[in-house]
């Protein structure tokens, strides 16, 4: 695609670029000449120097995304490197499983993409107008370098709205089915794609799934709320815990009940509102001995950033009564938005207001294929505080 005009930074705002800071924001732009919605286009420091190659869109609120630090021509070879680059870390996943995140967005350097493959079929999340357009040049690059079995495309994230798109589901390439089949430390799992939340599983808590379930006893009793597919629950429950899940989504669940058969373990899924589930005292079942707490982002603006650290403290605040002391609650949190000390805060209070106490052993991230490059905050949405509640 042709680079097309030029934008210039402010005084000032070139340094976090050139320390791979990948957002530009529009009170950060001096001028812009020659770009329209959807480009790519050239950044120049405020001394009209060269700064990076970068996507344009004036109705989002990071109108400049960078693409390069170099001056280079975006082809279907840049994508093909760029798709190379993103391998090694993802290496060590194999042994494990034979699914993960093959690109995450900007944390691999390509705005605005999103690229998940389940056992070789590929889902696609597009989130920006320049990505949509250079469609011609990624995809055939993705299956140059990946040779994958299908590609699907599922693009209805809330935020393609602010980028003016519609949502848009397709099949890129082959036929991807409804639903596929993985596998992951060893056990055979469902992936809804087509009906299922995002990109059909939430490959970023592999890690602390694992780690759960090494942490659990045989005949612990663990209530897994927004237990979406079961992820937490079927770990555990084949490291010989005593699982019960609670989603709202009966596709979710249907999916959860069908890899709880498929692997030959007993799980009662239940189909309710968490915080009432909660609240009403978890159908006499508690208390148990450890809680997780999984909850959606909420938050995905920081205006929304208080509605999700009072939804915490709600959560923690009615778990709290249905854990025994001496157990564990696990809470999630995936909003950037809120940060891991916020967190902890809304636990806090919550914890005092119930008149218990909270210990933080452990912190766990999203998984390594989901990278969170450092000169990038927001990369790092992911935090689990693992909590022992006080005897
Ligand atoms: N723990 C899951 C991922 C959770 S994603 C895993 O490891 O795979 C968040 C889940 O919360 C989704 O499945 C969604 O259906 C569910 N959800 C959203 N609002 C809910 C509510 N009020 N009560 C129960 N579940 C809810």
């Amino acid at each position: 695609m042709e680079i097309q005009g030029q934008v210039t930074l402010k005084h000032g705002r070139a340094k976090k670029i050139r320390n791979q800071y990948p957002w530009v924001q529009r009170g950060e732009l001096h001028r812009k000449e020659n770009v329209e919605d959807g480009v790519l286009t050239r950044v120049l420091d405020a001394k009209q120097d060269f700064l990076a190659i970068g996507t344009y869109n004036g109705k989002s609120r990071f109108p400049v995304r960078i693409l390069t630090l170099k001056d280079e021509p975006i082809t279907e070879e840049f994508f093909v490197r760029r798709f190379r680059e993103s391998i090694p870390a993802r290496e060590s996943l194999k042994r494990i499983t034979d699914s993960w995140r093959v690109v995450f967005s900007e944390a691999d350097r390509l705005p605005g993409l999103i690229i998940d493959q389940f056992n070789g079929h590929f889902v696609v999340q597009v989130r920006s107008l320049a990505m949509e357009n250079l469609k011609s040049l990624w995809l055939p690059a993705l299956i140059a370098v990946f040779q994958p079995k299908s590609i699907y495309e599922k693009s209805e994230m809330a935020g393609r709205k602010e980028e003016g798109l519609d949502s848009r589901v397709e099949h890129l390439h082959g036929s991807t089915p409804d639903v596929v089949e993985m596998s992951e430390h060893g056990m055979n799992l469902l992936v809804p794609i087509a009906e299922g939340l995002k990109t059909g599983f939430y490959l970023d808590q592999r890690n602390t799934r694992h780690d759960f379930a090494q942490f659990v006893r045989p005949g612990e009793t663990v209530l897994d709320t927004f237990c979406y597919t079961g992820g937490f629950s079927l770990a555990a429950t084949r490291a010989g815990a005593k699982c019960t899940g609670v989603d709202i989504l009966p596709i979710a669940l249907d999916t959860a009940r069908e890899n709880a058969r498929r692997n030959n373990l007993e799980i009662p899924f239940i189909e309710a509102n968490a915080f009432e589930y909660l609240e009403a005292g978890v159908d006499g079942l508690g208390p148990f001995d450890h809680i997780i707490l999984d909850p959606p982002a909420i938050a995905k603006t920081s205006e929304k950033r208080d509605a999700l650290k009072w939804a915490i403290w709600k959560l923690v605040y009615h778990a709290l009564p249905n854990l025994k002391p001496g157990g564990m609650l696990m809470v999630c949190n995936c909003s950037y938005q809120l940060t891991w000390q916020s967190t902890i805060e809304a636990c806090r209070i919550a914890a005092s207001d119930k008149g218990t106490t909270l210990n933080l052993e452990r912190l766990t991230f999203q998984d390594i294929d989901h990278p969170a490059p450092i000169h990038f905050p927001e990369s790092l949405y992911l935090k689990c505080l693992w909590l022992r509640k006080g005897r």
